[in-house]
C-alpha cells in the first residue's frame, strides 16, 4: 500500500480510522473489546454489545485502517507524510484527528514528543520539513512560518501570542484570502524551535482554562506551518513556491448535549456540534463532487480552512475510535461520521 502510494498520485481526501489499543482500567475492569481492524481489507467492524440475535456486526472501509498495534510511524509514512510531500511542492494541505475524547487525537497528532518511535504526526512533519531543506541545494531558499490558534466557542485564540484573553477577529480580503487578523506568526529554522513553539502554545491552552482535559475536549488546536521556496530556474529567474499544512487536534466528538449540559456547557456544545457536522458537510460536498455549494462559512473552523480543503489541496481525515464495549454508541457514530466524509 505504501509503495502505491508513494507513486501513485495522492487522493484530495482520504479518510482512515486507528483503534487505540485497550488501556489498563479497561483491560482490568474486564470491559470486552467489540472492535475489530482489518488492515490488509481496509474494514473494521463493531459488535452491538447488547445485540438481538442474528445482529451482524456493523462493517465499515476506509481509505486505510489502523488497528491498535499500529505504530506511530507506520501512521505518519501512509496518512501524513504523502501531504508533507505536496505542501513541501507548493500544495496546500489539512490533517485533522477526529473522534471522541481519549481515543487517542492528540497521541495521533502529537504522541509523546520526547521519544523518538513515539512522535506523531506533528513533530514527525518538522522532522520532515527541515529533513528536506537541509537536502535541498544552495540555490533554493526557504522560508518557514507558524502560527498556532484555538477555536473555543466559535472566538479565535492566539496561543503564540503574550495576550491570552484577546479573541481574534477572522476576516477576507480579494488578495490574501480568509485570514486570522493580528495572528502571531513566527519563522523557524530548525525542528527544536518548531518543537519549542509548539510547547509554548500547548502551555498558553492551559492558561487560558481552569481544567485543560475537559477545556482541550471541546475546543479545536490548529497548528500552521507555511513552506515558502525561491529557486532559481534554468531562465535565470526566481520561482516561488508556497505550500501550507495544517494540523488539527478537533474537538471531541461526543454528544455533549446528551450529557444533561446546561447553560454555557450546552451553548458551548452546540457550537463544537456545529463546527464538527459542518466539517462533515464540507469534506462530503468534496469527495462527492457534484455539489455546487461548499457550506465553508458556516463555522469558523471551516471557513478559516477553506484555502486548504478543496481545490487541488490535500486532506487526510483520522477517526480514532476506543475498541471498548462501554463506547459502543460513540465509535459506532464516529464510523458513520468518518463514513460520510469519504
Ligand atoms: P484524545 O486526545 O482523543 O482525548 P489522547 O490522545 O489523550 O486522546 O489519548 C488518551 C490516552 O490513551 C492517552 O493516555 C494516550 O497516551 C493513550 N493512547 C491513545 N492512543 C494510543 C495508542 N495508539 N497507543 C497507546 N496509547 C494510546
Ligand atoms: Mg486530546
Amino acid at each position: 500500500k505504501l509503495v502505491e502510494l508513494e507513486m501513485g498520485e495522492v487522493e484530495n481526501v482520504r479518510v482512515v480510522v486507528r483503534v487505540r489499543p485497550m488501556n489498563e482500567k479497561e483491560t482490568t475492569s474486564a470491559f470486552k473489546s467489540i472492535v475489530n481492524a482489518d488492515s490488509v481489507s481496509n474494514n473494521i467492524t463493531v459488535t452491538n454489545p447488547n445485540a438481538q440475535a442474528g445482529e451482524p456486526p456493523k462493517s465499515f472501509t476506509f481509505d486505510l485502517v489502523f488497528g491498535p498495534d499500529s505504530k506511530q510511524f507506520d501512521i505518519y509514512n501512509q496518512t501524513a507524510r504523502p501531504i508533507i510531500e505536496k505542501v513541501l511542492e507548493g500544495y496546500n494541505g489539512t490533517i485533522f484527528a477526529y473522534g471522541q475524547t481519549g481515543t487517542g487525537k492528540t497521541f495521533t497528532m502529537e504522541g509523546n514528543r520526547k521519544v523518538p518511535e513515539m512522535n506523531g504526526i506533528i513533530p514527525n512533519s518538522f522532522a520532515h520539513i527541515f529533513g528536506h531543506i537541509s537536502k535541498a541545494g544552495d540555490n533554493v531558499k526557504f522560508l518557514v512560518r507558524v502560527s498556532y490558534l484555538e477555536i473555543y466557542n466559535e472566538e479565535v485564540r492566539d496561543l503564540l501570542s503574550s495576550d491570552q484573553s484577546a479573541r481574534l477577529e477572522v476576516k477576507e480580503r480579494p488578495d490574501l484570502g480568509v485570514y486570522v487578523k493580528d495572528l502571531t506568526t513566527i519563522m523557524v529554522n530548525d525542528t527544536d524551535h518548531m518543537d519549542k513553539i509548539m510547547t509554548h502554545g500547548n502551555k498558553n491552552r492551559v492558561v487560558g482554562s481552569t481544567n485543560m482535559n475537559s477545556h482541550s475536549s471541546r475546543s479545536h488546536a490548529i497548528f500552521s506551518i507555511t513552506v515558502e521556496s525561491s529557486e532559481e530556474g534554468d531562465d535565470g529567474q526566481q520561482h516561488v513556491k508556497m505550500g501550507k499544512l495544517h494540523l488539527v487536534d478537533l474537538a471531541g466528538s461526543e454528544r455533549q448535549s446528551k450529557t444533561g449540559a446546561t447553560g454555557q456547557r450546552l451553548k458551548e456544545a452546540t457550537k463544537i456540534n456545529l463546527s464538527l457536522s459542518t466539517l462533515g458537510n464540507v469534506i462530503s460536498a468534496l469527495v462527492d463532487g457534484k455539489s455546487t455549494h461548499i457550506p465553508y462559512r458556516n463555522s469558523k473552523l471551516t471557513r478559516l480552512l477553506q484555502d486548504s480543503l478543496g481545490g487541488n489541496a490535500k486532506t487526510v481525515m483520522c477517526a480514532n475510535v476506543g475498541p471498548a464495549d462501554y463506547n459502543y454508541e460513540e465509535t459506532v457514530s464516529t464510523l458513520r461520521y468518518a463514513n460520510r466524509a469519504k
